[in-house]
């Protein structure tokens, strides 16, 4: 790996969502939570959701410790899911999940255009595989807690 990828990778944006995480702490009165273990990093989160009477998401937040690649990624994810359907949260995923692993087409992107514009930022784990991991691994958490499961691992 090359200077150059790395600084692709540690951008300004990242370092500042990992020294101070938004959202970051426990949801007391949260509708769903779910672990996520990314073994091969050390990565551990949980991640809170309460959704309000509509099936929105109301209020999301995550606690963990992790590297910066994982702890920035769930600060970020907190800032996108706010206000998302269940359906809508899965959909933005799926479309990180591309951007991560360079497999997003950029016509797909439309319905969320300004979230993907938000969280280009992490495209560049595509050049490190296991970081891939680190990135997605607290929307996979996420993912779990909306899907009623109790646990998400990369692995
Ligand atoms: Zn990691």
């Amino acid at each position: 790996m090359s200077v150059d990828d790395l600084r692709e990778l540690y951008q300004e944006v990242i370092l500042d969502h990992n020294k101070n995480p938004r959202n970051y702490g426990e949801l007391s009165d949260a509708s769903y939570t779910a672990d996520g273990n990314n073994p091969l990093c050390g990565d551990r989160l949980t991640v809170y959701l309460k959704l309000d009477d509509n099936e929105l998401v109301n209020e999301v937040a995550f606690t963990g410790k992790g590297c910066a690649i994982s702890i920035a990624s769930a600060s970020m994810m907190t800032t996108v899911v706010k206000g998302k359907t269940v359906k809508q949260v899965n959909d933005l995923f799926d479309k990180f999940h591309k951007l991560c692993t360079g497999e997003s087409d950029e016509a797909e992107l439309d319905e969320f255009e300004d979230e993907i514009a938000k969280l280009r930022v992490m495209s560049g784990v595509r050049q490190f595989p296991m970081r891939v991991k680190c990135a997605t691994l607290s929307w996979h958490a996420v993912e779990a807690a909306i899907n009623k499961k109790d646990t998400a691992t990369t692995e």
